[in-house]
């Protein structure tokens, strides 16, 4: 499970920088015609938070599976868990097969 962990934060840490680079807007925002214009559509926020969301779970699934009070269903299902945040990036190539889900 250390290595799904470290691949989720590394996608996350990118996905990051990607988000705060590439000044996605919800259509009709000023900030997603101009540079200088000021942000209404708080998207870029929802992004960040989102991101934040997902660190503090995968912080929280790995004590989880680190705690020796975590019986085995709820260690199977926190490994679960983490296999489904790691979803969104399957289609790359240094994606483990072992952690693909069937659909
Ligand atoms: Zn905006």
């Amino acid at each position: 499970m250390r290595d799904v962990v470290a691949y989720l934060r590394t996608r996350l840490a990118e996905f990051e920088t990607e988000a705060e680079t590439s000044r996605l807007h919800r259509t009709g925002c000023p900030a997603g015609v101009s540079v200088t214009e000021s942000c209404t559509c708080e998207y870029p926020k929802q992004l960040a938070a989102g991101i934040s969301a997902q660190r503090e779970l995968i912080d929280e699934f790995v004590h989880w599976l680190e705690s020796e009070d975590t019986s085995e269903r709820t260690r199977a299902r926190t490994h679960r868990a983490l296999l489904l945040l790691v979803q969104p990036w399957s289609q790359r190539p240094d994606f483990d097969p072992y952690w693909r889900l069937d659909p």
